[in-house]
């Protein structure tokens, strides 16, 4: 899985650096086309002390500022905006040309920072995203969203769900009249979802397929090739 990865890396590097010379500044004339840049000041200054908190360990230098283009239900065209880890960057981008080439539907694809970085009010917006930074919960290790090595997808119909205590908790919390997964209704992942195909071939792994919890938004990195990345702060 890593040397695909690697691999798939290198060849979208290839194929992307004649096109992607146009930076952040030039949004007006290049909004047609799908880019990466790195964390400029512009960019920085929206992020500070909401997704890229006072207390981020990962270093601004290895994350990625995303143009991207993506389709809605109406088959609109939208401009988003994503930031991930540059390890992941290229991949990235082309899943999401792909998934808009196939007219995948997303509604939103948003920095969480325009959501002052609360996940639960940008998933209730059925917005996608991937970097917020922040620890697992009393531990010193960073989240793989806090790494930017996770993306979550259309959150509103696809939502988390996992049992504490006999309780089930369900984020967004709005997210629960689609936590029935053998109902039909629009944005619904699953093994035959273009967008589970293109990031699993990505070597991305898919939370719909946990055991012991379900999180149907989510692909991320494993495990073992973030640790080889990140080797001091597993
Ligand atoms: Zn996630």
């Amino acid at each position: 899985m890593k040397k695909r990865l690697i691999l798939l890396t290198r060849a979208a590097c290839l194929l992307t650096s004649g096109t992607a010379a146009a930076g952040p500044d030039g949004a007006e004339h290049d909004a047609s086309s799908f880019w990466i840049s790195p964390i400029t000041d512009e960019i920085f200054a929206r992020i500070q002390g909401k997704s890229f908190k006072d207390d981020c360990t990962l270093p601004r230098e290895d994350l990625r500022y995303l143009h991207l283009l993506h389709m809605d239900l109406n088959g609109e065209t939208h401009e988003g905006e994503m930031i991930v880890n540059y390890h992941i960057a290229e991949d990235v981008l082309d899943i999401f040309r792909k998934l808009y080439d196939a007219k995948y539907p997303i509604e939103k694809i948003r920095l969480v920072d325009e959501y002052d970085a609360d996940d639960e009010a940008s998933m209730e917006d059925n917005n996608s995203s991937s970097f917020n930074f922040r620890f697992i919960s009393h531990t010193t290790n960073v989240s793989k969203h806090g790494r930017g090595l996770a993306v979550d997808i259309n959150t509103l119909y696809n939502p988390y769900t996992k049992v504490v205590d006999g309780e089930r908790i369900v984020e967004p919390v709005t997210g629960e009249p689609y936590l029935d997964r053998e109902a039909d209704f629009p944005y619904k992942i699953d093994h035959d979802d273009l967008c589970f195909k293109l990031f699993t071939e990505h070597g991305f792994e898919w939370g719909g397929d946990w055991e012991d919890r379900k999180d149907y938004q989510h692909f991320e990195i494993p495990t073992d090739l973030i640790n080889e990345w990140y080797p001091s702060n597993g």
